[in-house]
């Protein structure tokens, strides 16, 4: 078997990490020629170049999808669908290398990053088939001799811009229902995480989707966006990472009246209640808090223990944390990779010593160095930590321990976020109630995954608007059109 450094060295030589851009099926360096660094988390070392392209570039790509999207649009909808599900068999094809790609770009540890690439591939086998399905309806007419008709049509050009932490899957969420809808795409990934987003194109290519239809452009963020949100030929915005840059980008969308959908930060509550399951509640914790190293949206930053099952809860969880492995993305056994840069890390301290300054009890692990940063357990946790009010994004779990519903719902609701919140208890009736009561767009009852490219996942409050997967999800790339036809 090869070694985990030797598995990096062959990535690195991929012929996937190259300095260049795809604008209208070409593939080609910034107009400058200028290129940007990108480096390996758990290294520290560059892993090749990236094209440092601007706004020039991102009109040019602006252009090329307005020039492709009128064919694509007139294509019977089951001929795109046939691409995408083309598209579908090669990232399955490809996916151990795609999810080298991804641990090598984003540290990732490698059985997550071949998850990923299942979950992001799923999206576009699902709206594949989706694709034909974009039905109208004939609505019964309010007066005789008429018809009235809604039909559904593609929004035109979009746009994308996605993040690091989930670098294939966030970007398949937007462009196979774009794509399956008849729209063409313009889209920008994260500056850390490019590699993976700029093989997807090639594979998209290679199965015939034509060019024009989907470019990338990365470099400048703010050039490159400015143009994405400011073009009038752009007539959608889909941005996933944090809330601060949803809000300014949608404000920047609004000069032009366009549709956007945010997936944007959480701060999710996990809700454990006296009757769970102890091992049931044990694996929820690991999975929604320790997934991607704590570094996902739906991360659960509190969880809330009542009193009766929590310091059994807090000794077995403490059990498992101590247990996970932290270290090299690369290798099979790592549980942990390392996070996305020392700031995140630095973060993550920050967020820990505040804790143990407000009165928490450290049950595992302990400070971040560098990079790495080692599963880490709090409870005793005050409510007004900083922990409870932002993101934490690592692997820093902390419990707080409650006596009442209520009490746990208004703690758990006490958020300017709402993206995920999770349940544990073996009870209808409270799992009924928290459900309900819980102000988020996505609820997890007794497991901690809960994403899937056939359910609708978004948040409300201030982690965003819209929809991504299930069939929701294409009704954000489609305008609806009411025909209304006299003299009949
Ligand atoms: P981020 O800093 O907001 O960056 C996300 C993307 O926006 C990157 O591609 C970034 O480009 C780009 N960007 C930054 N400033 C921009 C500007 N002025 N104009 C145009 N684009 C700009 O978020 P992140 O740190 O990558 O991701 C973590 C955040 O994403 C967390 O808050 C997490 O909760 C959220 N997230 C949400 C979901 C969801 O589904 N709700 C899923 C995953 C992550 P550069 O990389 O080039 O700077």
């Amino acid at each position: 078997m090869s070694s985990p450094s030797s598995i990096r060295e062959a990535t690195r030589r991929s012929a996937y990490i190259r300095p260049e851009i795809t604008i209208g099926g070409e593939w080609r360096a910034a107009d400058s020629g200028k290129t940007i660094s990108v480096d390996d988390p758990f290294t520290g070392e560059t892993i090749g170049e990236i094209a440092d392209a601007g706004a020039a570039e991102t009109e040019a790509a602006v252009a090329a999808a307005s020039e492709a999207f009128a064919p694509w649009a007139a294509r019977p909808a089951i001929e795109r669908g046939r691409l995408l599900r083309r598209w579908f068999d090669v990232i399955v094809a490809n996916k151990e290398d795609l999810a080298r790609l991804i641990t090598l770009e984003s540290g990732k540890a490698i059985r997550e990053a071949r998850g990923e690439v299942d979950y992001g591939a799923a999206f576009v086998e699902f709206y594949a088939e989706e694709a034909s399905r974009a039905n109208g309806e004939i609505i019964p007419a309010h007066v005789p001799g008429r018809q009235l008709r809604a039909e559904r049509e593609p929004v035109g050009v979009c746009a994308a811009i996605t993040p690091w932490n989930f670098p294939i899957a966030m970007l398949t969420r937007k462009v196979a229902p774009a794509l399956a809808a008849g729209c063409t795409m313009v889209a920008k990934p994260a500056q850390q995480t490019p590699f993976s987003a700029l093989a997807l194109a090639r594979l998209a290519q290679e199965v015939g989707i034509p060019g024009g239809v989907f470019n990338i452009v990365t470099g400048q963020a703010a050039a490159i966006g400015g143009v994405l949100t400011g073009s009038p030929v752009v007539r959608k915005l889909s941005f996933t990472g944090s809330t601060g840059v949803g809000a300014r980008l949608m404000q920047a969308c609004a000069g032009t009246i366009k549709r956007v959908s945010m997936e944007l930060g959480g701060n999710a509550p996990l809700l454990i209640f006296d009757d769970a399951d102890l091992e049931t509640a044990v694996e929820t914790a690991m999975v929604a808090k320790f997934r991607n190293a704590g570094q996902s949206c739906i991360a659960a930053n509190r969880i809330y223990v009542q009193a009766g099952i929590h310091d059994r809860f807090v000794a077995a969880f403490a059990a498992r944390t101590a247990a996970l492995k932290l270290g090299d993305g690369f290798d099979e056994t790592t549980d942990i990779g390392p996070l996305i840069e020392a700031v995140a890390v630095d973060k993550v301290n920050a967020h820990l010593e505040n804790a143990l300054a407000g009165g928490a009890q450290l049950l595992a692990g302990g400070k971040g160095e560098g990079r790495l940063m080692p599963p880490t357990l709090l409870a005793g946790v005050a409510h007004d930590a900083q922990l409870s009010c932002e993101e934490t994004f690592g692997p820093l779990a902390a419990v707080m321990r409650f006596e009442t519903f209520e009490e746990a719902i208004r703690l758990a609701n006490d958020t300017p976020f709402g993206l995920a919140s999770y349940v544990c208890s073996q009870d209808p009736a409270t799992i009924s109630r928290a459900g309900r009561a819980i102000e988020s767009g996505m609820v997890g009852i007794n497991t901690g995954f809960i994403s899937t490219a056939w359910a609708p996942f978004g948040g409300v409050k201030q982690s965003g608007v819209g929809k991504e997967g299930s069939r929701l999800g294409l009704d954000e790339y489609l305008n609806v059109k009411y025909l209304c036809q006299a003299g009949l």
